[in-house]
């Protein structure tokens, strides 16, 4: 039995026992026919009271306008015919709009995919999703992700904890020459598109542009080191006139070479995905590093080297090194004379190796900072290429972090000095190749002078 039946069952039940007490009132008074007419008035005017009532409340919420029908129960007959007849139009109204939306997601030239986030099943695809992932409609709706888009990487990247960060370059199922990114987008609570894009031609400009950057270099290379070559036969003695304009096409010449030689490295590291890696002995790499400042300070600043971390890393020893070189040389070459240059090597309060460039020198702008690992950034050009900066370094450096899965983190104040560190995930930590005697930590000092001494960090 449906509620409105039992509400309607119950009315009569309640006019039934008003009419069944009229009776035994009238029995007992000796009066039953007039007993019953009341009872019956009551019962009318108990039921066109609340009738009343519920037009009087459905006019003050707006529900109906205010006017005259021509009975209680036809103006309220007509009253939910109205609204009946509205709610339908809204009703059609939405599934147009609806059928719209979904005519133009299924028109996007993108996969898009709805899928339920936690049980990662397809919900509904477009045409799109056919032509880039091969998902067949209907028998896909309804499966897991991870089944139908069966590419290893996507798994990976799908239960990672990384996955709304975009991945890239993942070769389509249907057609390996196809290069897609995947977009996880979620909306709600357990809902997510996720969104592939054919980044073919993206992929094919960007290599374009690496092979030309390579090959322009490779080009110069030999011209320079001809004219480099010419420059040093010329001795200074032998024509005193030229000599001073000797000395600045001798330094132009090496800044160029220089400028080559970092852009062949950068389009170097951007061809690999992965360095050979191995056990990098990072008591050498910070005395290393020590020395070169040294000699790049040539006694200018207060020198430190601080290995407090007590490990060594995993990774590629020359790339790591010729990052940490730049930083080194950065510290040194922005940092007035007086002041004091720190590197140090410690393990951050969650376990990562962390190698930090600590310098006191001109600082770099809070605005400047997004920007300085971009290629040819310089916050002062003319302070870069007076120490000799060919605007690379930075740069360089991030594409090293990157290949080691690591990240840079710059921290500056303007006239205060900088901090540049190297923050690697603790997987890249080794136990210390050379075991230190008591507590097991290592941890050297070495000052300005170079000669090191223990202590506890
Ligand atoms: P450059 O060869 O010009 O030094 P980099 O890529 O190494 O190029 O650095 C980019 C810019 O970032 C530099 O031009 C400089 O303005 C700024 N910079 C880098 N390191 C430091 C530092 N330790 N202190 C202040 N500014 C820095």
């Amino acid at each position: 039995m449906s509620k409105s039946e039992r509400a309607w069952r119950r009315s009569v039940e309640i006019a039934l026992f008003g009419y069944f007490m009229a009776l035994l009132i009238g029995i007992t008074i000796g009066h039953v026919w007039p007993t019953i007419a009341i009872a019956g008035a009551l019962l009318l005017a108990g039921y066109l009271w609340s009738v009343r009532r519920l037009l009087l409340l459905l006019v003050s919420r707006r529900l109906i306008p205010k006017g005259e029908g021509r009975g209680v129960v036809d103006r309220l007959q007509r009253v939910l015919h109205r609204r009946q007849n509205e709610s339908r139009r809204r009703k059609q109204r939405l599934i147009r709009m609806l059928r719209t939306f979904r005519e133009a997601a299924a028109a996007l030239p993108d996969a898009t995919l709805m899928i339920s986030y936690r049980g990662q099943r397809i919900l509904w695809f477009n045409a799109a999703a056919t032509r880039l992932l091969g998902l067949d409609y209907p028998r896909d709706i309804g499966q897991p992700v991870t089944g139908r888009i069966d590419i290893p990487r996507v798994t990976a990247w799908i239960n990672s904890p990384n996955r709304e960060e975009t991945l890239q370059d993942v070769p389509s199922p249907v057609d390996p020459s196809v290069h897609l990114s995947f977009r996880l987008i979620p909306y709600s609570d357990d809902q997510a598109l996720l969104v592939v894009r054919d980044i073919t031609k993206l992929m094919h400009l960007e290599q374009v542009r690496r092979d030309f950057v390579a090959n322009v270099s490779h080009e110069l290379r030999t011209p320079l080191t001809v004219v480099h070559g010419y420059l040093d036969m010329i001795e200074p003695d032998e024509q005193p006139e030229w000599a001073a304009m000797l000395d600045e096409m001798r330094r132009q010449s090496q800044r160029m070479a220089q400028i080559v030689e970092d852009l062949l490295t950068l389009s170097r590291l951007e061809a690999k995905d992965s360095l050979p890696e191995e056990r990098i002995d990072m008591a050498r790499m910070l005395s290393m590093l020590g020395r070169e400042a040294r000699a790049l300070s040539q006694g200018r600043h207060q020198i430190t080297v601080e290995a407090l971390a007590g490990c060594d890393l995993l990774g590629s020893e020359k790339e790591l090194h010729s990052a940490f070189s730049n930083l080194v040389s950065n510290a040194v070459r922005y940092t007035p004379e007086g002041g004091s240059i720190t590197i140090r090597f410690e393990l951050s309060s969650d376990g990562e190796p962390l190698l930090s460039v600590i310098d006191t020198g001109y600082g770099i702008p809070a605005q400047h900072l997004p920007r300085i690992t971009e290629r040819f950034y310089r916050v002062s050009n003319s302070r870069s290429r007076e120490t000799g900066g060919t605007g690379l370094g930075l740069s360089i450096v991030k594409h090293v972090l990157n290949l080691h899965q690591g990240r840079l983190e710059v921290e500056s104040e303007l006239g205060e000095g900088s901090t540049f560190s190297c923050r690697f995930a603790s997987s890249r930590r080794l136990e210390s190749a050379i075991e230190d005697e008591g507590n097991g930590e290592h941890a050297v000092r070495e000052g300005a002078g170079g000669s090191p001494m223990a202590g506890t960090g």
